[in-house]
C-alpha cells in the first residue's frame, strides 16, 4: 500500500518533471523578436507588420515570434535599438547614415558602431501636403505659415531640420511649427490648426489619402535651385516624383526624397536575423501585396540600395546563399 502510494507520487512528480522538462526546452527555442515602426496610419507600421506576418508564418519550424511596435518613427528606433529595447527598425536611409556616423541629431553620442543594415524597403519622398486653402504654391510660401514638422524622434522631423537648414530658415521662420505626431497631422490639417506637414513617406498611404478626401488637401512640389544642391551633395538623397494620379494632383509633384531601410543591431542573434530575412525574400511576392507602396520592390535593389551600415552577418549569409550579393 505505502509502496503503491509512493509509486504513484513518484509518478506524478516524474510526469510534472517531463512536462516542465518540456515546457522550458520549448520557451528555449522560443524567441521573441519586436520591429518598431512608426505612427499607425503610415506605411512603416504595416510594414512592420507585414515583415512580422511573414516570420511567423513559419514560427514552428524556427520558434521565433515577431512583434511590430508603434513608435514615434526613424531616430527613436535607432536610439531604441542601440539601447538593446527592439531587436529590429524600419528607419529613413538618412537617419541610418548619420546615427552610424554620428552625425546630425546623433552627434552627441558618436557613431554606433553596432547599427548593422538588414535590408532596404520604400522609397519616401519628402511630400508637403498643404490646406486648399492656405495659399501655398511652392516650398518659398511655406514661410511664416503654421507647419508641422513632425515629433521629435521622427524621421520627418530630422528631414525638415535639415531642408531648414538648407534654406537658411530656423523654426521661428513659421509663425508656428507644430511637433505633432504624424498620426495626428492630417485632422490637425483639416481642423485648420495647421496649413501644411512635410511628411517623409512611402506612397499611397493613408495617412495622405484620408485629407485629400476629408478635406480637399493638395500636394505641392519641393523643388528649386536650393534642393538640387541639397541633392547633390547629399549622398542619401535623390530627387522624387508623386506620379500625376497618385492623390488628387493631376500632374506630377516634384520632391526629393531618402529610402526606407530595415535595420538591427550586433547585438541581434545572426540566426533571428536570418531567419527575418529569409522570411521576407522567399515571400516577396506575398510582401509586395501586403501594402501599396511595397509595389516597387525588387530583391536587388532591397538587397544593396541606401545601406550605408554594414549589412548584420545574418542578412549577409542568406543574401549570399540566394545570390543577392557577393
Ligand atoms: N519616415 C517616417 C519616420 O521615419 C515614418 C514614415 C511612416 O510611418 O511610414 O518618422
Amino acid at each position: 500500500m505505502r509502496n503503491t502510494r509512493f509509486g504513484r507520487i513518484a509518478q506524478v512528480v516524474a510526469v510534472s518533471a517531463l512536462a516542465a522538462t518540456m515546457a522550458m526546452a520549448a520557451s528555449a527555442n522560443q524567441r521573441f523578436i519586436t520591429i518598431g515602426t512608426g505612427g499607425v496610419t503610415g506605411v512603416y507600421y504595416p510594414a512592420g507588420g507585414a515583415i512580422c506576418r511573414l516570420v511567423n508564418q513559419g514560427r514552428a519550424e524556427h520558434g521565433i515570434r515577431c512583434s511590430a511596435e508603434s513608435t514615434g518613427g526613424s531616430v527613436f528606433n535607432v536610439n531604441t535599438i542601440a539601447q538593446g529595447e527592439l531587436d529590429f527598425g524600419v528607419v529613413q536611409s538618412d537617419v541610418q547614415f548619420n546615427k552610424l556616423n554620428g552625425l546630425a541629431q546623433f552627434a552627441d553620442v558618436g557613431p554606433d558602431e553596432e547599427l548593422r543594415a538588414v535590408f532596404s524597403l520604400h522609397p519616401e519622398p519628402l511630400t508637403a501636403v498643404v490646406h486648399p486653402d492656405s495659399g501655398i504654391a511652392g516650398l518659398h510660401d511655406l514661410k511664416g505659415k503654421r507647419v508641422n514638422v513632425g515629433n521629435p524622434g521622427s524621421g520627418q522631423r530630422a528631414a525638415v531640420e535639415v531642408l531648414m537648414d538648407t534654406m537658411g530658415w530656423s523654426m521661428s521662420d513659421f509663425s508656428l511649427a507644430s511637433e505633432l505626431p504624424s498620426r495626428e497631422q492630417a485632422q490637425a490639417l483639416c481642423d485648420g490648426r495647421i496649413d501644411a506637414f512635410l511628411f517623409t513617406v512611402g506612397h499611397p498611404t493613408g495617412s495622405i489619402a484620408e485629407p485629400v478626401a476629408t478635406c480637399n488637401a493638395q500636394l505641392i512640389p519641393l523643388a528649386g535651385p536650393e534642393i538640387d544642391a541639397l541633392v547633390a551633395e547629399t549622398p542619401f538623397y535623390f530627387h522624387a516624383t508623386i506620379p500625376a494620379g497618385m492623390y488628387n494632383n493631376e500632374e506630377d509633384v516634384q520632391t526629393y526624397g531618402v529610402g526606407a531601410t530595415f535595420v538591427s543591431s550586433t547585438r541581434t542573434d545572426a540566426d533571428a536575423v536570418y531567419v527575418v530575412t529569409r522570411a521576407v525574400f522567399e515571400n516577396l511576392d506575398s510582401f509586395r501585396a501586403l501594402h501599396p507602396a511595397f509595389g516597387v520592390l525588387n530583391a536587388e535593389s532591397m538587397a544593396t540600395q541606401g545601406l550605408s551600415a554594414p549589412m548584420h552577418e545574418g542578412a549577409l549569409r542568406y543574401l549570399q546563399e540566394v545570390g543577392l550579393i557577393d
